[in-house]
């Protein structure tokens, strides 16, 4: 089984779908991994294939709230000298997101000049969300080594455009292209609309009639 099969079993990865995205706009790729969560076999299996491919001896693990949290704990424990495991806030919207240390815990202070991080995080698009992490490490002069992901949904987004030495992706998902309404391609076949998750819901209440919501999948 690979891990793309694991997330479909779990209703974490659709493809070749008929979902609606929160922008209303039309895909037959739906990607939520955060409902693996609470599903820490899988977490368990998916630090397994992360540890193989990520260097040994990392000093600091950081993810961004929630998944990049609970896969920078799993990772940490399957390294052979159990590196800190830290987790940080990412707020703001695209390009003006920014990265800080959860109030009161105190992170900044187990932090050393030269230690070296690995930045990991369950979904990478536009990679707007690790680099800020990247940019927090590196205010605290932390040698970020590299930016671990489960899946990638852009090849356009590198190494090189994220501006780390290495990348690590253990499934690449082309999950490009999304389409208005008017312009599906599976709407015009009638494919049924999946109600949840996503919003299709919401397409739903306001096309009724539609062959697509006709057939819909509750
Ligand atoms: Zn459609």
């Amino acid at each position: 089984m690979s891990i793309i099969d694991d997330l479909t079993r779990v209703g974490a990865f659709y493809a070749k779908d008929h979902l609606v995205l929160t922008s209303g706009r039309h895909s037959p790729v739906y990607i939520n991994l955060r409902v693996i969560a609470p599903m820490l076999r899988l977490v368990d299996d998916i630090s397994y294939n992360l540890m193989r491919v990520t260097p040994a001896y990392p000093n600091v693990i950081v993810g961004p709230e929630t998944m990049g949290r609970t896969l920078a704990f799993a990772l940490a424990g399957r390294k052979l000298r159990s590196p800190l495991a830290l987790w940080c806030n990412v707020a703001g919207e695209g390009e003006n997101k920014t990265a800080s240390w959860p109030i009161k815990m105190g992170f900044e202070k187990t932090l050393r000049p030269g230690m070296t991080a690995i930045v990991i995080d369950d979904l990478l698009t536009t990679g707007s969300s690790v680099k800020p992490v990247v940019d927090l490490l590196r205010a605290s002069e932390i040698e970020v080594l590299g930016v671990a992901v489960i899946v990638r949904r852009n090849p356009d987004v590198t190494a090189e455009t994220l501006g780390v030495p290495e990348l690590w992706v253990l499934e690449d998902v082309n999950g490009g292209e999304t389409y208005a309404a008017e312009d599906c391609p599976m709407c015009a076949t009638g494919q049924p609309l999946r109600l949840r998750p996503g919003h299709g819901w919401k397409f739903a209440e306001e096309h009724p009639d539609h062959p697509s919501v006709l057939a819909a999948i509750h």
